[in-house]
């Protein structure tokens, strides 16, 4: 049993997990003076096989990155995000959102990767243990054991869970969550420039296909969905020719991105999940990132939302002491709470626009778009960009 109370920066921590959540978390951390333990069960730390996909980073999440220091190298891997542009599975305008106009309101809007939002955290989160899992977690009043997988025990005054989605320290520590599956599969690859987007981001709404053309220097970010089951499997192997099969059909810049597939293990895959959490922390271990509230991957901002959890969660940590990490939660999820389940939300009415099959429900929905306004379009978002973090 520790005794002792340890105040701010003396706090021992541990986070698991160096994607997104994880290593800005360490930054943030570090910044504050902390020097949180950060272990990654991968090799080193990478951004495994989703280096490719787009990252929107919208204001809220660009500001963080002003906070961290790196911002200005963050705008040498970004373009600015300023039109959206929509077509129909023909190839055919339905309608192009200003969006230069509407974050000019809020701060801009970017399109970076989420490799180079990585490599960018990398380089400054400090040491990372690489290939170190976590074997056991007990928790008591005092402070948390952890057996981590090269042998070693350490105990801890908080753990920050931020490994992922299907995050093995949440499943220790809250038991098992059930994933909301929604009945699709993405895959996402890049290409070298010269689709000639104009604008540069570019999204295809077809009946029940979705690909979206995001465009970052150097680079053409591409996400495709389409309907899938749970059980589906894609080996890798195949993934250019079911690609070719499931989008063969449709126009605009289609049949370019076809041609240009790159190798099939350029493309990552996965189907399409979100979780919604009620807690995020018990006791003292406390969930980031996906593996608190992964968000279906059509709005682009599971990365923005991590960066912006992260700076959230380390100023509540900053503010507390050993004894009294309930409220450092308490506050992170008053703050956090609300937001994300807007953006999640949010997410989830995009995604069942998306995935409307029938052609004839899907031109409906295209007269709709066409007969709205860009307000009416981007006014969902309002209430979350309105609201301080
Ligand atoms: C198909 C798909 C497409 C997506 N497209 C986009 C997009 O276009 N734009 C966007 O912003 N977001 C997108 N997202 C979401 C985005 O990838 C996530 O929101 C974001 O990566 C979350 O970061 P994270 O750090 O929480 O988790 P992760 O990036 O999953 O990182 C978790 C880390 O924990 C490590 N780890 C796992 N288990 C352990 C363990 N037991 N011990 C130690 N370490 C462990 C992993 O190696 C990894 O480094 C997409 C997601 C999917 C599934």
């Amino acid at each position: 049993m520790d005794q002792e109370v340890r105040y701010g920066r003396q706090m021992r921590i541990l986070v698991v997990g160096a994607g997104v959540a994880g290593l800005s978390l360490a930054l943030h951390l570090r910044q504050r003076g902390f020097a949180p333990d950060v272990i990654h069960s991968g090799a080193e730390p990478s951004h495994g096989s989703r280096g490719s996909e787009a990252a929107l980073i919208a204001p809220p999440a660009a500001g963080v990155l002003i906070g961290l220091g790196c911002f200005d190298e963050f705008l040498a891997t970004a373009a600015p995000m300023d039109a959206l542009r929509i077509l129909d599975h023909t190839g055919r305008e339905i309608r192009t959102i200003d969006l230069a106009r509407y974050f000019e309101r809020y701060g801009g809007g970017f399109v970076t990767t989420r490799g180079g939002l990585h490599a960018l955290l990398a380089e400054r989160a400090g040491p990372v243990l690489a290939a170190v899992g976590t074997d056991r977690i007990e928790q008591d009043e005092d402070g948390v054991d952890v057996a981590l997988s090269d042998g070693t025990e350490r105990r801890y005054d908080l753990v920050v869970a931020a490994d992922g989605l299907r995050s093995a320290v949440r499943e220790q520590m809250f038991g098992p969550v059930e994933l909301t599956f929604w009945d699709g599969r993405a895959w996402w690859f890049s290409l070298e420039p010269g689709l000639g987007l104009t604008p540069a981001t570019t999204e295809i709404w077809g009946p029940g296909r979705f690909a979206g053309f995001y465009e970052s220097p150097g680079a053409t970010h591409c996400l495709l969905a389409a309907p899938a089951k749970e059980d589906d499997v894609d080996p890798v192997g195949e993934r250019r020719d079911r690609i070719q099969t499931l989008f063969g059909d449709l126009g605009g810049p289609m049949p370019d991105v076809l041609e240009r597939l790159p190798e099939p293990e350029a493309i990552g895959g996965d189907l399409l999940y979100d979780l919604r959490l009620d807690r995020w922390a018990r006791g003292r271990v406390a969930l980031i990132g996906d593996a608190a509230h992964a968000t279906i991957p059509v709005v682009g901002l599971g990365n923005g939302m991590a960066l912006v959890s992260s700076a959230v969660l380390a100023s509540q940590v900053a503010r507390a002491d050993s004894r009294h990490l309930e409220i450092a939660w308490s506050y992170y999820i008053q703050r956090r709470k609300r937001r994300v389940d807007i953006v999640q939300d949010r997410a989830r009415e995009r995604f069942s626009m998306l995935s409307v099959r029938h052609r004839l429900a899907a031109w409906t929905r295209n007269e709709i778009l066409k007969a709205t306004s860009d307000e009416w379009f981007l006014s969902g978002w309002d209430d979350l960009l309105r609201r301080p973090i």
